[in-house]
């Protein structure tokens, strides 16, 4: 099947900075695609290379197989939703939801008939009178997509849609978002830097560090199966075990990975030094020294928990640590 987004060895420099080096990508038609990296991976640059903000330095972009590279942005069967939403202060709701429309030349009947409908989607209906200013955080940005859904792109592109919002409200639109999309069967590629939002509504991830991607895979992919101690680290805190560590566990020289909700303390073939607690909530984390590496450990409610300065042992399933042979970063 032919890709929705496909990159095709893309970089794009700025100067001496490679902001996005190298990349080779394939989104599927229908997929919600997230973009996953900490501040300065390269994520928005890629999301403003398919919308066509931005042109390749080198390497090849197509959308629905057609080389992207000669169709300027309002050309592309793409639309974005901005972080910052980008709503005009001095236009209505319904304004602000038809001014693509307007600017493609529709009549005005037609325009207040498909941003009614846009606004019933995002469930804003009966709000299309009020100006940005009257509405929460949370209407903001459903505006910000209604405005966005009205132009019917068979891509939408969300920079960080969530991340003005609280946390409540936050778990709240994940929801809201997946269903559209679902409803919509359109291809979503969002960015974030929240592995927890991008783990909980993605069907496949893009972990990006310093212009690369890490890894592609599905959530359980990512997060059970790290091929690098960065996707290891950076998605779910899991422990990085150094080589010489797994070498003594296992016989095999490389870095491994285990979860940090996977080690009991009890029984178990590793002795540490609790040096810290930390109270979640729901679990407890604890820090042990152990010879070659300092390890989480994430202990469920309900089970015993030591203090700091007891001596534990530390014990895990076989098949919890992960070892990671091709590990290149
Ligand atoms: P964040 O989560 O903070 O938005 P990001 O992963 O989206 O980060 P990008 O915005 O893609 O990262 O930036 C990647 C790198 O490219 C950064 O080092 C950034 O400073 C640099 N960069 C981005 N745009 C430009 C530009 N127009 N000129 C120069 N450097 C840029």
């Amino acid at each position: 099947m032919t890709a929705a987004v496909s990159f095709k060895s893309v970089s794009r420099h700025f100067g001496t900075v490679r902001a996005v080096d190298n990349v080779t990508l394939d989104i599927a038609e229908g997929e919600f695609f997230a973009l996953l990296g900490p501040s300065g991976s390269g994520k928005t640059t890629c999301l403003r290379l398919i919308a066509g903000f931005e042109q390749p330095t080198s390497g090849r972009i197509s959308i629905f197989g057609e080389d992207a590279t000669a169709t300027p942005p309002y050309r592309r069967p793409v639309n974005t939703v901005f972080q910052d939403y980008a709503l005009f202060p001095h236009l209505s709701v319904e304004d602000n939801v038809a001014y693509g429309l307007m600017i493609a030349g529709q009549g005005k009947a037609e325009r207040r008939r498909q941003a009614g409908e846009a606004l019933e989607l995002v469930a804003l209906s009966g709000f299309g009178g009020r100006k940005p200013s009257e509405l929460s955080g949370g209407q903001r940005q459903r505006v910000a997509l209604a405005r966005a859904l009205v132009m019917k792109p068979k891509v939408l592109l969300l920079d960080e849609p969530l991340g003005a919002l609280d946390l409540k409200l936050r778990e709240a639109m994940q929801g809201e978002l997946k269903s559209l999309q679902r409803q919509l069967g359109i291809t979503f590629v969002f960015v974030t830097h929240d592995q927890g939002e991008a783990l909980s509504m993605s069907d496949r991830i893009a972990v990006f560090n310093e212009g690369r991607i890490q890894q592609t895979g599905s959530p359980s992919e990512v997060y059970d199966r790290p091929e690098t101690p960065f996707v290891a680290d950076f998605v779910g805190s899991s422990n990085v075990l150094p080589p010489e560590m797994v070498r003594e566990l296992t016989g095999t020289s490389a870095p491994a990975s285990l979860r940090p909700e996977a080690i009991t303390l009890g029984e178990g073939t590793l002795s540490g030094k609790v040096v810290s607690l930390s109270f979640l909530g729901a679990a407890t984390r604890v820090e042990v020294d152990t010879a070659r590496a300092r390890l989480n450990v994430l202990l469920p409610k309900g089970r015993p928990v030591p203090a700091v300065g007891d001596a534990v042992m530390l014990g895990w399933p076989a098949d919890a640590l992960h070892v990671m042979e091709h590990a290149h970063g």
